[in-house]
């Protein structure tokens, strides 16, 4: 799934989203954050995109088990 982002809540939930529809259902406060509905908890947080290669391979598997 190439298209899919990872991004990380303000709780530390990570899930994973499609850059689109990312955009298009979010609130964007500029520098690569904005306001997103957490798919983990389903409340409005800050997310914040992170780099795939920063994460383990458990963060990775944890975040594709949660699509936005
Ligand atoms: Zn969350």
């Amino acid at each position: 799934m190439p298209n899919d982002e990872i991004f990380r809540c303000s709780d530390g939930h990570l899930y994973t989203a499609t850059w689109v529809k990312a955009s298009l259902l979010s609130l964007h406060l500029g520098f690569g954050r904005h306001i997103q509905r957490c798919p983990v908890d389903h409340h409005w947080r800050t997310a914040s995109r992170v780099n795939v290669n920063e994460l383990t391979d458990e963060q990775v598997a944890e975040a594709r088990q949660h699509k936005f």
